[in-house]
């Protein structure tokens, strides 16, 4: 299972289609990815392989950011529901996340208990949450922040908002989550090897850090939400 992400000035469907084959080691049941240009975001997801989502994306459709995935069932059997992008009942928040949710019955059921679920994943429990905190008034760096610090167990994750078409999103617990560096463009993925295509600098994160991507920065702050500074590295391919 694994993640990735573009955010700059080419067409992101197809960085993000080979981002994900490159992942495709790691195993997964279903795959998806969501790419937001002026008309909005867009979802493509299918259960099995990349070349069925491949299929499955639409080729007019033209977008510089997106997020992808591939999924290892956890929560919710595979299926093209619970594939991964999922998105809050607006549509305005878009997620993808790896790892495993502890607490999000309770989480269902302090937060959720009218809000109609879709999925019978863990992961859209995140994005709805989110979405409550959002409507509750908070800033969405704010209330990312706030859903993160309520969440209990292991992610990596990557948030689209199609009203802020500058920016994805990024978060990481235990589940490995990197951001690469480019000249006018910046990606995420899980392991270096997806996006080694692209760019060879890359930022670690650590646990519970949460990143503002956009093409031109790359900013980490911790749970509080202050700025924390650090220097990538260059990765190379395994010999
Ligand atoms: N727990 C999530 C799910 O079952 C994510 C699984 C993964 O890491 O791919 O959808």
């Amino acid at each position: 299972c694994g993640i990735v992400g573009y955010i700059g000035q080419k067409d992101s469907k197809e960085i993000l289609l080979k981002g994900l084959e490159k992942l495709e080691y790691r195993g997964y049941d279903s795959a998806g990815i969501a790419v937001m240009n002026e008309n909005g975001v867009h979802v493509f997801k299918e259960k099995g392989r990349i070349a069925t989502l491949r299929e499955e994306v639409d080729p007019t459709v033209e977008a510089s950011v997106g997020i992808g995935h591939t999924r290892w069932a956890t929560h919710g059997v595979p299926s093209k529901v619970n594939a991964h992008p999922h998105q809050a009942n607006t549509g305005r928040f878009t997620i993808v996340h790896n790892g495993v949710i502890e607490n999000y019955a309770q989480l269902k059921e302090e937060y959720l208990q009218h809000v109609e679920l879709k999925s019978d994943t863990d992961t859209e429990i995140v994005v709805q949450v989110l979405e409550q905190f959002v409507n509750q008034g908070l800033e969405v760096e704010a209330a990312f922040r706030k859903t993160l610090s309520v969440l209990k167990g292991s992610y990596a994750i990557a948030l689209l908002d199609e009203q802020n078409k500058e920016t994805i999103f990024v978060a990481k617990n235990k589940s490995p989550l990197l951001v690469g560096l480019g000249d006018n463009f910046n990606v995420v993925a899980s392991d270096a090897m997806a996006m080694l295509q692209v760019t060879d600098q890359y930022i670690e994160l650590m646990d519970k850090e949460i990143v503002i991507v956009t093409k031109e920065s790359v900013t980490i702050k911790n749970l509080a939400g202050e700025t924390i500074n650090r220097d990538p590295y260059t990765a190379e391919l395994d010999a």
